[in-house]
């Protein structure tokens, strides 16, 4: 089973993990602002704690910021883009990025929790918000209906979406497809995504299923995927 869901799991892994990392070093900038001061926080024990606050949704929320403004005169908190950018470059502290990994796995999504989402090699795997399943994807890339040019890397196995995006991997997982999962990004919530968007992407799909005489896409059933 694990071949496929093993390297999903450290994909998110590795992503989410990333994130963490760099709202906490935003945090240290913030309240330290001194790049000295900031290395000195900059511990295995703070981040430790950093991790069991529960409300870190203010760092989430500034982290989003600093990535939204990109001018050279914006600030977050006061502090420059430059100036974060600057510290976030910093081998220094770049360096460390382990230490903390081993930390930030410890509450991390446990991976048999995610194989139980993500399901096996054997059993079908469909997308929750068009419904499509991996086994019509192949039939229809077999049939020359895929277009898309990143077909080596994506697109023949579900994708792990996190339903509001900006939370972290521990809540609400489902799978999707490449094409939905690309669409939705960051910006549409699970609902949005599934009652507005996708109604649509799965006409597209079932058009082309047709013209190759392919069975069509049942509606999901959404929130299980199994
Ligand atoms: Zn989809």
């Amino acid at each position: 089973m694990e071949k496929i869901a093993h390297r999903k799991y450290r994909e998110i892994l590795n992503r989410s993990f990333k994130k963490s990392f760099y709202q906490f070093l935003l945090k240290l900038i913030i309240e330290e602002k001194d790049k000295e001061k900031i290395l000195k926080m900059f511990t295995v024990a703070r981040y430790e704690e950093f991790r069991k606050d529960n409300d870190r949704s203010i760092w989430t929320e500034l982290d989003r910021r600093s990535y939204q403004l990109r001018k050279i005169s914006d600030e977050i908190a006061g502090i420059k883009i430059l100036d974060i950018e600057k510290i976030f470059k910093d081998e220094q502290f770049k360096d460390k990025s382990n230490l903390f990994k081993n930390i930030y796995s410890q509450s991390f999504l446990k991976k048999e929790k995610f194989y139980e989402i993500y399901g096996d090699d054997m059993s079908p795997r469909y997308c929750s918000y068009c419904g499509i399943s991996e086994d019509q994807i192949e039939k229809l890339f077999n049939k020359d209906e895929i277009k898309t040019k990143r077909w080596a890397t994506r697109g023949r196995n579900m994708e792990v979406d996190r339903v509001q995006p900006n939370d972290e991997y521990n809540s609400e997982l489902v799978l999707c497809c490449y094409w939905c999962n690309n669409a939705k990004t960051d910006e549409f919530s699970g609902d949005e995504f599934k009652n507005i968007i996708a109604p649509s992407i799965r006409m597209v799909w079932n058009q082309r299923l047709e013209k190759k005489d392919l069975s069509q896409i049942q509606v999901p059933a959404h929130s299980k995927n199994k």
